[in-house]
């Protein structure tokens, strides 16, 4: 029997620091790896047969890795999940969310519920929105977010969820990007219907959004960053992105992902660009204190907080889709070190990259 899925996690958005699309050269060496590949393979009558009909060449490249079946994505930060009866739930507005927005419209269009897993016609247009933190890569892309501009019957519901600052409110923080000249249409002159909540740093709340819990945790950036751990029915979610490591797995970040199913982490330094050695692919300036994190440290605190799936994010932008998968075959063969261990008896661990357009259904 097939189960109703709880939770469906679907990335929009998975890079680091400032939007990277493959230039023309990038493209133009996947084109060559693939041809290359085609021959190793034996040819196209070899692989296609005779037809070459679209479906075979469809499973040819599913089965290639996406460095040369497709990439992992240019655009910063933007995650969905949808939660059975719970309205829609987003964290992090990056340029992945111009694309969601597209697929909203088309949810919208179509007279579905916002959220795929949910029937409720009171929430039927309500999206809640949560920021991690306030740097550019994770709001720079709500100005683009189509359904903030609809108007009359389908104009949204846009919940605002960030950390409270003494300086600025959290409605302030989000307008001053499109203050002019910076953007045409100002933030008051959207017509979707906006609530900011503004979340405290030290008392730690776990809030209700339908039938999902979420819980945040303050972790170690510049300005300070929060995870959310969204739990249903069973299943939970932890999102950590832009977070730096201490000397040991952050207690604070092992205790809010204890339980979960998946674990997102920050790893966007390999740890010969954490300390600045020279020929990295970020160059020899030590990473140390940029607020960000490597995939060793991921793996450290997926395994001490017992978590089976870890997805490594929020990826270095000089760092091409070749060297990601580079980065990969190193975190799974870290892992595989770690789980010999005898304190990680027993354990399991799955390492992936992050993804746009990846779905991890929970069910
Ligand atoms: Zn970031
Ligand atoms: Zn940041």
């Amino acid at each position: 029997m097939v189960r109703k899925p709880v939770m469906n996690i679907t990335f929009w958005g998975v890079r680091g620091s400032v939007p990277a699309p493959l230039t023309a050269r990038q493209i133009r060496e996947k084109q060559i790896a693939l041809i290359e590949r085609i021959i190793k393979d034996g040819g196209t009558k070899k692989i296609f047969g005779a037809a070459s009909a679209n479906e075979a060449i469809e499973e040819y490249l599913k089965s290639l890795p996406p460095s040369l079946s497709g990439t992992y994505g240019g655009d910063t930060t933007c995650v969905e999940v949808q939660v059975a009866d719970a309205p829609l739930i987003l964290i992090d507005a990056g340029t992945g969310i111009r694309h969601l927005g597209r697929e909203i419209m088309r949810r919208l269009i179509a007279r579905e519920h916002v959220n795929p897993l949910c029937c409720d016609e009171r929430t039927k247009h309500d999206i809640h929105l949560f920021f991690t933190h306030f740097h550019w890569d994770h709001l720079q892309g709500f100005p683009f977010f189509a359904p903030g501009f609809l108007a009359g019957n389908n104009r949204m519901n846009v919940h605002f969820y960030g950390k409270k600052t003494t300086q600025q409110r959290l409605a302030d923080v989000l307008s001053g990007q499109q203050e002019c000249p910076n953007f045409p249409v100002a933030w008051d002159d959207m017509p979707c219907d906006r609530f900011a909540h503004e979340l405290h740093r030290l008392d730690r709340e776990t809030l209700h959004v339908g039938a999902a819990t979420i819980t945040y945790q303050e972790l170690t950036h510049p300005d300070a960053v929060f995870a959310y751990a969204i739990e249903a029915a069973g299943h939970k979610f932890t999102f950590a992105t832009d977070t730096e490591h201490k000397s040991v797995p952050d207690s604070r970040l092992i205790n809010i992902a204890k339980g979960s199913t998946v674990l997102y982490y920050d790893a966007q330094y390999a740890p010969e660009d954490y300390v600045g050695t020279k020929g990295s692919v970020t160059g020899n300036t030590p990473k140390f204190d940029w607020g960000h994190s490597t995939y060793e440290w991921g793996v450290r605190t997926a395994l001490e907080a017992s978590v089976p799936i870890l997805i490594l994010g929020h990826h270095e932008p000089a760092r091409d889709d070749f060297q990601l998968e580079e980065l990969l075959v190193r975190a799974q063969a870290y892992s595989r070190k770690m789980l010999s261990l005898p304190e990680n008896k027993g354990k399991q661990l799955t390492v992936k990259l992050a993804q746009d357009g990846h779905q991890e259904i929970l069910a």
